[in-house]
């Protein structure tokens, strides 16, 4: 039988339901343990992702993956995806109807896993998933939107032009682990009003 996921993947490598088909080099799927009980979203494949087909191997991927071996994530164990699926030309921000086109991908791969929580990275994965504007008032806490949990944080990127933030996303992640931990014990956590 083949694999859900591997057919989410197989889709979106040979998707050409917006313009963004056109000028990328590869399609980047989301990646990592289909088992997770975390899935990380960014916002769209840089120019390293476009030309590997994979997501967070640039520079920000090298950010996440210091700030995940902090809070004692391994890479390899947890679920990387995008909310866009394409790399937007000049690293622009996706467009709503890019957004669009793309979010049934991200909803198959969500509905697949069945994360415990969500970790939103930046302002257009708060966008497309929760509808909200800008990160602030929510960054570093837990968020319940129709049953799901949501751990809301910076975009790794953001790290590169604000160097304070780098700590951030590392106490971030670890107050993300540790709600896991807890929603694993079957503890409560702390939920953002
Ligand atoms: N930025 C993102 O949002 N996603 C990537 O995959 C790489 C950089
Ligand atoms: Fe398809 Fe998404 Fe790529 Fe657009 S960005 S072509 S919808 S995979």
């Amino acid at each position: 039988m083949s694999d859900k996921l591997d057919d989410v993947k197989n889709r979106v490598i040979s998707c050409t339901n917006c313009s963004l088909s056109k000028s990328r080099t590869n399609a980047v799927p989301g990646n990592g343990n289909k088992n997770s009980d975390v899935i990380f979203v960014g916002e769209a494949p840089g120019r390293n992702e476009d030309l590997k087909g994979q997501p967070f191997v640039g520079t920000a991927g090298q950010i996440l993956s210091e700030a995940l071996a902090h809070a004692g994530f391994e890479r390899e164990n947890v679920y990387i995806t995008n909310v866009v699926k394409c790399r937007p030309p000049d690293n622009r921000q996706p467009l709503t109807e890019e957004r669009t086109a793309c979010k049934p991908y991200l909803s198959e791969e969500l509905e697949i896993i069945k994360p415990k929580i969500i970790c939103i990275l930046g302002n257009t994965a708060y966008r497309s998933l929760l509808d909200g504007s800008e990160i602030t008032k929510n960054r570093g806490k837990i968020v319940k939107n129709n049953g799901q949990l949501y751990f809301v944080t910076v975009h790794p990127a953001a790290v590169i032009y604000n160097p304070g933030l780098r700590q951030v996303l590392k106490d971030d992640f670890v107050l993300l682990a540790k709600s896991l931990d807890k929603l694993r014990k079957g503890l409560d956590i702390e939920i953002s009003p």
